[in-house]
C-alpha cells in the first residue's frame, strides 16, 4: 500500500522545515507525498527574511486538484500564515473529509519573523481545531490557543482538555518547551491522557522538529496505525531525525528525516 499523504504548508528555501521537511518525512516512511503550498517563506539557516501567504483560492485549487485525483489517506497542515488561508483550507477539508487530519498550528517561524496575528489564531481555533483528528501544538501555541499558562505536565493536561472541548478529536501538547518536564508530550483524547516521556535532546540542528513530527504521525495514520501508536512511532522517528541533524549552511541546521537512508549508505 502506498498511502497518499497531503501536506498543506509553507515552503522553506533552506530545506529544513515546512513542506520540504514534510515531503522528505512522508517519502522516508513509505507514503506518497502530495502537496498544496499555503505560504512562501524566505529564510536561510542564518536568518528569517519574510513570508507571504498564497491567494486563498490558489491554495484551494491545489488541494482540490489532489482530492479530485487521488485517494488521500491523511492530511497534515502546517504554516497557513493568515486567517483567510486558514478559512479557505478548512472549507475544502470540511467538504473532502479525509479520514485523518493532523493540524500543526504553526504560529511563528523558529528563526524569527512576526508571530501570527490574533485573527489567525482565532481562525485556527474556529476552523481548524474542530477538524483535527490530532492537533499538535507546542507550549507557546497551546498558550495562545487556550489563554492558559503552561509550565507543568498538569498544566499541559488541563490545556489539552480545553482544546478537546473546543472540538479537537485528540491533542498532543508537545513538551519540548515545557519548563517542568522538557521532552514530555501529553496526548489528550476523549478517553483520557497518555504521557510520552522522552529524552530531551539539546541539539543545535533542530529546525523542522514540529514539521517532521506532524508529517510522520500523519503518515503512520495513513499507513493504518491507531492514534497512540502513530504518535509513539512519530516521536521515535523524530528522535532519530534530531539526533542526526545537519547543518549545510552558515547557521544552525535542521533535523534529518533521511537519517535511516544515510545510515544504510554508510554500510
Ligand atoms: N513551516 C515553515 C515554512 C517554517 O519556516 C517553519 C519554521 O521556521 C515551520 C513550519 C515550523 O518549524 P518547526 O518544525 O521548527 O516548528
Amino acid at each position: 500500500m502506498l498511502p497518499v499523504i497531503l501536506t498543506i504548508a509553507g515552503t522553506d528555501p533552506s530545506g529544513g522545515a515546512g513542506m520540504q521537511a514534510d515531503l522528505l518525512t512522508i517519502a522516508a516512511l513509505g507514503g506518497y507525498g502530495a502537496s498544496a503550498v499555503a505560504a512562501i517563506t524566505v529564510q536561510s539557516s542564518r536568518e528569517f527574511r519574510c513570508a507571504q501567504p498564497l491567494a486563498p483560492d490558489l491554495v484551494q485549487h491545489q488541494m482540490q486538484a489532489v482530492f479530485d485525483d487521488m485517494p488521500v489517506a491523511a492530511v497534515k497542515t502546517g504554516m497557513l500564515l493568515d486567517a483567510d488561508v486558514i478559512q479557505a483550507v478548512a472549507t475544502v477539508l470540511a467538504v473532502s473529509a479525509p479520514k485523518h487530519i493532523v493540524v500543526d498550528p504553526v504560529m511563528a517561524a523558529t528563526r524569527g519573523g512576526t508571530a501570527m496575528d490574533d485573527q489567525g489564531v482565532e481562525a485556527i481555533r474556529k476552523h481548524m481545531v474542530p477538524l483535527a483528528t490530532l492537533l499538535t501544538p507546542n507550549v507557546p501555541e497551546t498558550e495562545r490557543l487556550t489563554g492558559c499558562t503552561v509550565r507543568t505536565v498538569d498544566d499541559a493536561i488541563r490545556a489539552g482538555r480545553q482544546l478537546l472541548a473546543m472540538g479537537a478529536n485528540a491533542v498532543l501538547v508537545k513538551g519540548g518547551h515545557l519548563p517542568a518536564a522538557p521532552g514530555t508530550d501529553v496526548l489528550a483524547t476523549a478517553t483520557g491522557e497518555e504521557l510520552f516521556q522522552g529524552v530531551w535532546q539539546d541539539q543545535p540542528n533542530s529546525h523542522g522538529t514540529g514539521c517532521v513530527l506532524s508529517a510522520a504521525i500523519a503518515t503512520f495514520l495513513g499507513l493504518g496505525d491507531g492514534l497512540a501508536r502513530a504518535v509513539d512511532r512519530g516521536r521515535s522517528f523524530l528522535a532519530g531525525a534530531l539526533e542526526h541533524g545537519r547543518s549545510p549552511g552558515g547557521g544552525p541546521g535542521s533535523v534529518n528525516p533521511l537519517f535511516r537512508l544515510a545510515a544504510k549508505r554508510e554500510d
